[in-house]
């Protein structure tokens, strides 16, 4: 790559074939990094409120149907904040590695990210269900302040049907629009299944959805925009070809390590915590609970622990149940430590959703993933 230029550092990306100045890139962010700064806030604006109060009425060329998709996607789809930080995901390193390599640096960084080097513009996060592909993507938006834009390809099929199509193409549009953007299509199998749903024949609103789909990874393929599409699917196998052709860049979201797992159940029941005035202790071997929960997923988890914090809870419904309400004393309420005996009690009675799957992510990725 011996392409040298100056981009001037203006907050426009450079065009795919423009050269760029790879010193003054890297010097840059050596200094910055040294003395602490935010990375390149020239390119990662500092305020998303900004970018949304683009009016809609600059969509020129569009029909009052589009228009009114586009005040529909804007109103349900787009999410402000997702206000998830990379820390709030506990484990997860080497798939948070590759999520900032594959999209991150390249919102950060846009003149580094051409020719061979263009980002990637459709990536699959697949793996058990509550593993945090949600919150990596929340996580991407949040820390490039990229426009968010959520949305479960199960509920487009269900409340849009005739339109889903439509819909599909405005949503693409607003995130063109309001870029750097990111799309994140959850439950992605849901619609994009190999076989045919609904008896053998497709619905014909859902095919051309489908269709739409394509086409729009398509046009952000061979375009410059920033935009992004993050796909999250349980079930990888399942997704069509032509889809999968258009997401190159797969990451496994794996179950949590036993590791992950105890720093978890710390995180979530701490030695000593406050709930709204009263004090919840716990007295708990938080490596041997970790050890325990092989299989269980990170949602998994936050259920038993949140079952586990209950226990002492019930136990003083007793005491609430005979108050007088005309009794303005309330009893002094005191919880009973959770113990790790009641944390294991919990367990062997909520067995892991997806143990079972995982040898066939695995296998999946074996074949498939592109590293
Ligand atoms: P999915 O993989 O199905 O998208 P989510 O990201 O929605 O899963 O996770 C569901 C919930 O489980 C999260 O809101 C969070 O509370 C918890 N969770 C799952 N994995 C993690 C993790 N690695 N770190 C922290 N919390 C997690």
């Amino acid at each position: 790559i011996a392409a040298i230029n100056k981009t001037g550092g203006g907050s426009t990306h450079p065009r795919r074939g423009q050269v760029i100045d790879f010193h003054r890139m890297i010097q840059d962010a050596v200094k910055v990094s040294s003395n602490g700064i935010a990375l390149n806030s020239l390119n990662c604006d500092p305020d998303p409120s900004e970018r949304l109060l683009k009016p809609l009425s600059a969509f020129i060329g569009m029909t009052g149907e589009m228009r009114e998709l586009a005040t529909v996607v804007s109103k349900d789809i787009y999410l402000h904040n997702p206000n998830v930080k990379w820390d709030d995901i506990i484990g997860l390193d080497a798939a948070k590695r590759l999520v900032k390599e594959a999209v991150v640096y390249p919102i950060r960084y846009p003149q580094l990210f051409t020719g061979i080097l263009s980002p990637w513009k459709g990536l699959l996060l697949y793996g058990p269900p509550g593993t945090g592909k949600t919150l990596l993507a929340k996580a991407v938006a949040t820390e490039c302040n990229t426009t968010f834009f959520n949305i479960s390809a199960s509920t487009i099929v269900s409340k849009w049907r005739g339109d889903s199509e439509k819909l599909v193409r405005v949503l693409f549009e607003l995130a063109r629009y309001h870029a750097p953007s990111t799309i994140f299509l959850d439950e992605l199998d849901s619609v994009m299944s190999q076989r045919g749903t609904i008896s053998g024949g497709e619905h014909e609103g859902s095919r051309r959805m489908k269709t739409e789909l394509l086409v729009q990874m398509d046009g952000l393929a061979r375009s410059d925009d920033l935009v992004f599409v993050l796909a999250a699917s349980n079930l990888p196998w399942e997704l069509d070809s032509a889809m999968l052709r258009r997401l190159e860049k797969r990451i496994l979201v794996d179950l949590p390590s036993k590791e992950a797992r105890r720093v978890m159940i710390q995180h979530w029941l701490p030695p000593l915590s406050n709930s709204g005035g009263v004090e919840l202790r716990t007295d708990l071997d938080y490596g041997l609970l970790g050890q325990e929960t092989d299989g269980y997923s990170g949602s998994d988890i936050k259920l038993v622990c949140k079952e586990a914090a209950m226990r002492p809870v019930r136990k003083i419904f007793d005491a609430l149940e005979n108050h007088q309400p005309g009794n303005s004393n309330l009893p002094t309420i005191r919880l009973d430590t959770i113990t790790t005996a009641d944390f294991l009690d919990v367990i062997a009675h909520t067995k892991p959703s997806a143990k079972n799957l995982s040898q066939k992510y695995t296998a999946w990725q074996r074949e498939f993933e592109s590293v």
